[in-house]
């Protein structure tokens, strides 16, 4: 798989690959977990949280577990090597980029995505949805509607059983009923549920982009984290893990009540010039209280500026093009390295 680190090859361009290697190769599930999506469907959804909550409880993660303190103290020493390499300055010099997402789960969580919908347009600004082609009824006039209103539309999976990376096989044959539904739904990124993940058999999909990598996330079934605060070109799709904490971890695994944790990593992130993008659920912040808190963030995020705002498909696309000119342009520049598993 031929992949584009942020950095020019270097020092830091090395780090990067040694985090994506790692998590390439961490990315399985567990033989409990590959049990639990097994007895899954049978589960009432009060079993499932409960066990989450067991689960969650028992990696007594520290304090800042939503930092990649390690990828970033490693950078730190490869920059201090050769100062001059940098990730890409984003468009008009912004200080980080923002990009806003939304796994439904449920149509429960679709019938709920106007209300969310309303309040980034009342704000300015705008997300794409990620919808499950075969678990529920999909409302094309609500895709149409949302797409008119300047939100991008992407796919979840395939049915959301757990199940999408069991073997190759049942991908394979998988991934062709998604590229169908890409092709319906005129969507040109995924994510995959519960951040399950294979970017080698992923370069099957028709996709621009992936979302299903993240900076760093213990509450995963599958473990690792790439580190990284920024895209990277991996194959045919630009991967843009999401960086800020997810709701469900937050709200339903830790009892959060505030955007504290948001507003701290959204500081951590702006301090190394990364791409703040977030991944919530309709499903989730269902309750008036938790949409408060997602529109108080929303806000600050607002009133404090220096982002650059786009949605996962634009920058997806800025991002490849700006490393390829820069790969393009001359021999010190980004090189395109072959990852290994
Ligand atoms: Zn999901």
């Amino acid at each position: 798989m031929e992949t584009i680190f942020p950095f020019p090859a270097g020092p830091a361009a090395d780090v990067c690959r040694e985090f994506l290697e790692r998590d390439m190769r961490g990315a399985r599930l567990s033989t409990s977990f590959r049990a639990y999506y097994l007895l899954r469907g049978l589960m009432p959804l009060r079993v499932r949280q409960f066990l989450q909550g067991k689960r969650n409880r028992g990696l007594a993660a520290t304090p800042d577990w939503y930092l990649p303190q390690e990828f970033c103290d490693r950078l730190a020493v490869a920059l201090q090597q050769s100062p001059a390499e940098a990730p890409p300055a984003w468009p008009d010099r912004r200080e980080f980029a923002f990009v806003l997402t939304h796994d439904v789960e449920t149509v429960e969580g679709l019938n709920q995505a106007m209300a969310l919908a309303d309040i980034e347009e009342e704000l300015g600004f705008r997300s794409s949805w990620n919808l499950v082609p075969h678990k529920y009824p999909i409302d094309m006039g609500l895709i149409s509607e949302l797409r008119r209103r300047g939100f991008e539309i992407g796919v979840h999976g395939y049915n959301h059983d757990g199940k999408l990376f069991w073997s190759e096989s049942t991908f394979r044959r998988r991934a062709r009923a998604i590229n169908a539904a890409l092709d319906r739904f005129e969507a040109v990124g995924f994510r995959a549920p519960m951040a399950h993940r294979n970017l080698h058999w992923m370069q099957r999909l028709n996709i621009e982009y992936d979302s299903s990598c993240f900076d760093v996330d213990p509450y995963q079934a599958m473990p690792g984290g790439i580190g990284s605060l920024w895209p990277v070109v991996t194959g045919r799709f630009v991967e843009l893990p999401y960086t800020l904490p997810q709701d469900h971890s937050l709200f339903i695994g830790l009892g959060e009540t505030s955007d504290r944790i948001w507003e701290h990593k959204l500081a951590w992130i702006r301090r190394h010039s990364g791409m703040a993008l977030m991944l919530t659920h309709p499903d989730y912040l269902e309750t008036p209280a938790r949409r408060a808190v997602y529109r108080n963030f929303l806000s600050q995020v607002r009133d404090v500026g220096g982002y650059w705002h786009a949605l996962p498909r634009d920058l997806a696309r800025w991002w490849r093009s700006a490393m390829e000119r820069d790969h393009a342009a001359n021999a010190s520049a980004r090189t395109m390295q072959t990852v290994a598993m």
